[in-house]
């Protein structure tokens, strides 16, 4: 029944997304798949944080769209997600919430919620430094660079991170209360652990973006980029590690949060509980 019920509520939401242009097609297939494995197997513990998560994150980058489409154009990122930039989000939540029903145990909670509150964190981060009039700063050489570069980190970024990733550990906190179930660490914790674990991931995210991300140049308008292709013709990679494109630095990330938001958690309840 929870399947059904979780299938019912992904397919709502994957669709207003669709319809308002917020996922392509196969980003929408990927997140009625996700959503309906994150209430079926999961509650609505699990489904309410990748909810506020996606609701939030795709309300911001609709916001002030036409002052950040320049910023965008030169990255090639349309405000359509697509399936790989969707699982790259929730997948390994996705993962966490199968292995929770597998073997329940505390360690999947403290995990989720720091992987949630990087990703969080790091969109929250990225809409909104981007609609910073300053340019951001890199996080190795305090350089300014081009908004929207990664491994940019501006003021404006990181107060969103640390208030978006404090709304997860907020929200994990509510919805434990709520559900009365998870893990038996004091439930107060859960707000610090989504702070502290999302803003330490998103650095992260911006740490492995300056150093080891993949950039490509395009050969035709010259420009810095991060796809493979641009302006209809493919580009040259000057730096970073072949494999390691955005999505493989956000996955990355996200288990970085993850471990220390578990940690975290685990002090809690040692010191506290
Ligand atoms: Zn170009």
């Amino acid at each position: 029944m929870d399947w059904i019920i979780g299938a019912a509520g992904a397919c709502l939401v994957a669709g207003a997304a669709y319809a308002k242009r917020s996922l392509s097609a196969s980003g929408a297939i990927a997140a009625l798949i996700m959503g309906t494995v994150y209430y079926g197997a999961g509650d609505l513990f699990w489904f309410g944080l990748l909810l506020l998560f996606f609701v939030t994150s795709s309300a911001l980058s609709k916001v002030k769209q036409a002052e950040k489409r320049q910023a965008e154009q030169m990255y090639e990122k349309s405000g359509r997600r697509d399936a790989v930039q969707v699982l790259a989000n929730g997948g390994i939540g996705m993962l966490l919430c199968l292995a929770n029903y597998i073997w329940p145990a505390p360690v999947w909670f403290g995990l989720f919620v720091g992987v949630m509150a990087t990703v969080t964190a790091d969109t929250w981060a990225t809409e909104w430094g981007s609609l910073s009039r300053r340019p951001p700063r890199s996080i190795v050489t305090g350089k300014p660079l081009p908004a929207g570069t990664s491994g940019g980190v501006s003021l404006r970024g990181s107060l969103a991170a640390i208030v978006g990733a404090g709304m997860i550990g907020t929200a994990g906190s509510v919805l434990l209360l709520w559900m009365d179930n998870g893990p038996d660490w004091p439930l107060w914790a859960w707000i610090p652990a989504g702070a502290i674990a999302g803003t330490f991931g998103a650095f992260v995210d911006s740490y492995l973006g300056a150093t080891v991300q993949v950039m490509y140049r395009c050969p035709s308008c010259g420009k810095s980029v991060e796809s493979r292709i641009h302006c209809g013709t493919s580009t040259v990679r000057y730096r970073g590690w072949p494999l390691m494109n955005n999505d493989a630095v956000n996955l990355l990330s996200s288990a970085a949060g993850g471990a220390l938001a578990l940690a975290v958690m685990i002090l809690a309840g040692r010191w506290f509980g």
